[in-house]
């Protein structure tokens, strides 16, 4: 029986990477999993945020309610193996797996999520993915009702895809099996990853959500924003970044419709210029305007 009490009209500006200033009618932030899977079970609907570092959330208005779950942050090292709540911060693993002399996580250092999101993306950069070291996950089945076990072969993981994004299954917590390593030679790896970024994409200083769109297969999406000459392109308070043409960054005002309208005239112009329908990669949560709601369902199509 769950007895958290929700944060009514919850603004959630820091609780996202965009820096959007999105209220929540209801939010609820467990403090271990016990808490969590009780949530899970008495709620009707609900939507689970982890880092927000892959979302767009309205500033019209967010009615379902919410569980933050940034207090779920236990990690647990075994020989070679780790275990994580879905909360644990990807740049916290992946410092604490290379100060344990083991290898894997080397391309979270520089990705601003938590594990629960990492996984139900199937994060990857830097030639490492989340589903190189996947073992297994304990999840909440909401259908059934009950706490089950994924193995790796359950999980249908792809390119920013996993089993999760069908939405019958909440993480708990997730299972990796490491490799030992040389310290030194982690760090390095993880150095040269972060020194890669701050060389080619905006830092969080300007708030963003990471890539926009997915590759199209064979292509990238950001070269062919900049090929139709998009970079620095302004809508309201949202700007495609002139650092990298895939990222939007908030230039402080930014309303979740900058954003989407952004989004649509990259899209757009891409598809005149190249042929190309490009699909979003970040996900929005929340109610949309009707206008919003039209240029949402050309960005999935
Ligand atoms: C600067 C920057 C750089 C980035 N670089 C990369 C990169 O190199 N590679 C990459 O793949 N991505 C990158 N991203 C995107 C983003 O960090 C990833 O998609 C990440 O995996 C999202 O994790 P999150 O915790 O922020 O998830 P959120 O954005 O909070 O949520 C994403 C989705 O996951 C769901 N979710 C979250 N937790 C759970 C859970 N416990 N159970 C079920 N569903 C859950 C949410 O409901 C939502 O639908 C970057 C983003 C930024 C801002």
């Amino acid at each position: 029986m769950n007895n958290i009490q929700p944060e009514l009209n919850f603004n959630l500006q820091n609780f996202n990477t965009f820096r959007l200033p999105a209220i929540a009618e209801r939010v609820y932030a467990p403090s271990n999993v016990q808490e969590f899977i009780n949530l899970l079970s008495d709620l009707e609907n609900y939507i689970i945020l982890g880092a927000g570092s892959n979302v767009i959330l309205s500033t019209t208005s967010i009615k379902t309610p919410l569980i933050l779950t940034h207090k779920l942050n236990k990690v647990e090292i075994a020989d070679k193996n780790v275990t994580v709540e879905c909360g644990v911060k990807s740049a916290y693993l992946s410092k604490i797996t290379a100060e344990n002399s083991l290898s894997g996580f080397e391309f979270l250092a520089p990705i601003p999520s938590f594990m629960g999101g990492a996984v139900y993306m199937n994060a990857s950069a830097h030639g490492q993915a989340v589903s190189d070291v996947f073992i297994k996950a304990c999840v909440y089945d909401v259908s059934a009702k009950k706490v089950i076990t994924l193995k790796k072969e359950d999980m249908q993981f792809a390119y920013r895809k996993s089993v999760l994004q069908k939405g019958n299954f909440i993480l708990l917590s997730a299972e990796f099996g490491l490799k030992q390593a040389d310290k030194n030679e982690i760090q390095e790896k993880i150095n040269n990853n972060i020194s890669k970024r701050q060389k080619t994409q905006p830092s969080l200083k300007t708030p963003n959500a990471g890539s926009i769109f997915k590759n199209p297969e064979g292509s990238s999406a950001g070269a062919l924003i900049e090929q139709a000459g998009l970079k620095g392109k302004i809508i309201g308070g949202a700007q495609i970044s002139e650092l990298h043409a895939n990222f939007i960054v908030n230039l402080g005002t930014a309303q979740s419709s900058d954003i989407l309208e952004l989004m649509f005239f990259a899209y757009n112009e891409v598809n005149k210029k190249f042929n190309v329908k490009l699909k979003s990669e970040v996900i929005f949560i929340g109610e949309k305007t009707e206008a919003e709601d039209r240029i949402w369902q050309k960005l999935q199509s």
